[in-house]
């Protein structure tokens, strides 16, 4: 028998402090930076697990974090967890009601909140029944200290004792806590355990995985609210790379200045984010030298193939695409090139490269149909996608809508996708998304990677509208580049993806937009939309 050791989240910081104390932590603040070591990082992380301790922070109890991406956020995932509690990160995004209803529901019993958002736990605090403190991620002098009994941040740290005190828990603790955004109905907690992150951490570095090592210097773009920000920042901390955080609101501006001076050679965020830096460069046309960029991580939803290949093309970096959900910690897939497609034309790469890739070892997947039969790999059988493994959850934290999604030891995902004989998942729809015409199933997102082919569409998004004879039939919402030559007609669109598609798939409308909406985290909002468009046509 090996010896029995728990696989706990402070042991990846505790290994940054002993092993990489000298790597750096880096944050955009203000006009200016800020810049500290793991071993700065380390004594603070203690002194805020003491300070919450005197907070009266026990094992088990809740802190929330509402915050962007900072040194002091990356100390809040470390300190709750190091003491026995369960850090709580919360969205900055959703509506005044959900925040207020994830607070209350997960019990949070401290708030560690950036001082540009209190205004917003302002609004709710009458409606907190279980928070004791607000804590205010600032200065003593420039936090907004107008919660009732606000403490400053640095304050607490610095009347805290440094001594490392770790609580000794089973692996199966839970450590995390974060919501899925509520795109139908109430928001579900996620709870994670150590042995979760943990074993997220170790799987998600490997090779062909996000291939992370000291030598990275990592920048999540993805928010630390979103889904443990794709496990970076414990990833990251693991194997003790360099880490830059990009601060309060970062634009696609931001985000190339930093990786041109920080020299980052990760980043990770949604495509609308990368979508968004492309069209920045070309409309400025400012020169940035982003050659560190080894690779940029695009998740949350499916990544178009032109914007591959214009990262590819254009600025000769290297995407990776990378699937998962709040409920699996979140790393499900990520699609690294493999040895393969070396071979295969450029064409062919790309269409293999734009595919959500094969899953992580020790998740297990199984596709099934509609009937609740195996669908074939075979690269044209659809089914949802269920899987189970290490980090995926088990439940949902005290919802009774457990049961529709977690059967049998199975999380039921709602992707709905085919795999190929080589193990390649290809998502072609949330069943939500999926527009049913006439009994068949329409993929909105394979329309929409089409339409965002066209040179002069900057942003599409497909839904469906309600349809007397059909049922539903597809409307794509459409953005236009800012400098096209011409305005684009729904005659230009449809011309271009004909060719790609049998007729019937063909969107009957093709509107013209402004910007799409966007979800809290910066997803196509489908359902905003699906809401406009309902009484169409
Ligand atoms: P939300 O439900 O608020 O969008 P999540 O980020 O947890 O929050 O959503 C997970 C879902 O996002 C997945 O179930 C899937 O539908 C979609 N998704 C995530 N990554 C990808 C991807 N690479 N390609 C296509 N869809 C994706």
């Amino acid at each position: 028998m090996t010896m029995r050791y728990e696989l706990l989240a402070h042991r990846i910081l505790e290994r940054a402090a002993t092993q990489f104390p000298k790597k750096q932590i880096i944050t955009r603040v203000g006009e200016g930076t800020h810049r500290y070591s793991y071993a700065d990082m380390f004594t603070r992380t203690a002194r805020l697990g003491n300070g919450l301790r005197e907070l009266g922070v026990g094992p088990g109890d809740r802190v929330g974090t509402f915050a962007w991406n900072t040194y002091r956020h990356l100390e809040a995932y470390f300190a709750p967890p190091t003491i026995g509690a369960v850090v709580h990160t919360i969205n900055i995004r959703l509506a005044a009601d959900d925040i207020a209803y994830i607070i209350n529901h997960a019990g949070d019993k401290v708030l560690l909140i950036d001082p540009d958002l209190t205004p917003l736990i302002e609004a709710i605090a009458d409606r907190l029944t279980t928070v004791q403190h607000y804590v205010i991620l600032g200065e003593p002098g420039d936090a907004t200290m107008t919660l009732p009994g606000a403490v400053c941040y640095e304050t607490l740290l610095a009347g805290a004792s440094p001594e490392y005190r770790p609580a000794e828990v089973d692996e199966y603790t839970t450590m995390g806590l974060c919501y899925t955004s509520a795109t139908t109905g109430l928001p579900k907690g996620v709870a994670y355990s150590h042995r979760a992150v943990y074993l997220h951490s170790l799987t998600s570095a490997m090779t062909d995985m996000f291939s992370l090592s000291e030598r990275d210097r990592v920048m999540a773009v993805v928010p630390m609210f979103h889904a443990n920000c794709w496990g970076l920042p414990y990833t990251a901390t693991l194997v003790g790379a360099d880490q830059i955080f990009p601060g309060v609101r970062p634009d696609p501006q931001v985000i190339c200045e930093l990786v041109e001076r920080e020299g980052v050679t990760l980043s990770a965020g949604v495509p609308t984010i990368w979508i968004g830096v492309l069209d920045y460069l070309e409309r400025s046309g400012v020169e940035h030298n982003l050659s560190t960029l080894r690779q940029v991580v695009s998740g949350g939803s499916a990544l178009p193939v032109a914007v591959l290949q214009a990262y590819r093309d254009r600025l000769g970096v290297e995407m990776t695409h990378a699937y998962g959900m709040t409920e699996a910690t979140p790393l499900i897939s990520v699609n690294r090139r493999r040895s393969w497609l070396d071979g295969l034309s450029a064409e062919e790469q790309l269409e293999l490269c734009a595919k959500q890739g094969v899953v992580a070892p020790g998740i297990e997947m199984r596709l099934v149909d509609e009937n609740g039969a195996e669908a074939a790999w075979d690269g044209e059988q659809r089914g949802e996608l269920w899987f189970r493994g290490p980090w995926l959850a088990g439940e949902y934290v005290d919802d009774e809508r457990s049961a529709e999604t977690f059967v049998d030891g199975w999380y039921h995902s709602g992707d709905i996708a085919s795999i190929d004989s080589d193990g390649y998942i290809h998502i072609a729809d949330r069943v939500k998304d999926m527009v049913k015409s006439g009994g068949e199933w329409i993929s909105s997102v394979d329309l929409e990677s089409a339409i965002m082919a066209h040179p002069d569409v900057l942003e599409a998004a497909v839904i469906a509208v309600p349809h007397p004879q059909w049922q539903e039939r597809p409307l794509a919402c459409v953005v236009t580049r800012s400098e096209a030559s011409a305005p684009l007609t729904k005659e230009t669109i449809l011309d271009f993806i004909t060719p790609r598609f049998a007729r019937w798939w063909l969107p009957d409308e093709v509107v013209f937009m402004e910007e799409i909406p966007k979800t809290s985290v910066g997803k196509f909002d489908k359902k905003a939309l699906r809401e406009r468009f309902e009484h169409h046509g």
